[in-house]
């Protein structure tokens, strides 16, 4: 549809712009690093200056990750595809979401039957579904339900679902929290478009997913209704490779809620 296209076009943009600036933000970062690195290691710095040291140290790693978030958004990040098989990587991701979502939240795992592989960077999903879930857990905050999903999605109901033609994987994470109303809905996907208070949110984590999704070739489809919750589809292309074996994927970076 004509508003698809246009909001296509925007991200495109967005991430033309916000891509440039985090690559040169990033470079300028590093060399600050270094150089405090190297501070360190120059003989007669006291323990205060050290303390210093590390606390700008500090800002620099922050503003490292943020640049990475941004890269992602912009489909500049280097990505390490593996082909994997969803239903072990999903279940190894159920006591994170467990952790993330707290007690007070009911996590449905719901992942189809003999479910296709895709080739995707393993860390990255971690990541991405780890910020779904922080999304969850901030959209619920009297608890509610989480559920992750997973199917087989052929040729004709990806032509239903309004996919590029082929075979997808599917993974959906949704949730019964607070949803949004259709001004946040449209605007969600922006870096650095949050609604949660400062230090709190830093609007990066629906905009690395998009960018994750289409750099590795598939679609993320939004859906939210106030009062009712969101539900977050990513549509991965299927693989007629099987899956790595376990020893072959990297164990998930530990870093990346935002
Ligand atoms: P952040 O979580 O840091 O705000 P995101 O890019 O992940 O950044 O999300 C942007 C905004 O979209 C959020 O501030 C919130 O308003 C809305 N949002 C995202 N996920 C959900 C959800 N599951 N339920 C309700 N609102 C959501």
């Amino acid at each position: 549809s004509q508003a698809a296209l246009h909001q296509a076009q925007k991200m495109e943009a967005i991430g033309q712009l916000t891509g440039g600036v985090a690559h040169d933000f990033n470079n300028v970062l590093q060399i600050i690093g270094g150089n405090l690195q190297l501070l360190k290691l120059i003989g007669g710095v006291n323990d205060s200056a050290r303390t210093r040291i590390d606390t700008a140290l500090a800002g620099v790693e922050r503003g490292a990750r943020l640049a990475a978030h941004l890269l992602a958004f912009a489909r500049r990040q280097p990505l390490q595809a593996v082909v994997i098989d969803p239903a072990v990587v999903l279940m190894d991701m159920e006591e994170m979401l467990r952790r993330v979502l707290g007690p007070q939240a009911t996590i449905v795992s719901d992942l189809g039957e003999n479910l296709w592989s895709t080739a995707v960077d393993p860390s990255q999903l971690h990541n991405v579904i780890l910020n779904l879930a922080i999304n969850a857990r901030d959209a619920m905050p009297d608890g509610g339900t989480l559920t992750i999903r997973a199917r087989n999605i052929d040729s004709a109901a990806a032509r239903e679902a309004e996919l590029s033609n082929g075979d997808y994987l599917m993974i959906e994470v949704a949730d019964t929290g607070n949803g949004m109303p259709p001004e946040i809905l449209q605007r969600a996907f922006e870096p650095f478009f949050t609604t949660k208070p400062t230090g709190q949110g830093t609007g990066l984590g629906l905009s690395m997913a998009y960018g994750f999704v289409k750099q590795s070739g598939g679609e993320i489809v939004l859906n939210s209704a106030q009062g009712e919750g969101t539900s977050v589809r990513i549509y991965l292309r299927r693989s007629a490779h099987a899956p790595a074996q376990e020893d072959d994927v990297p164990a998930p970076a530990l870093s990346g809620g935002v």
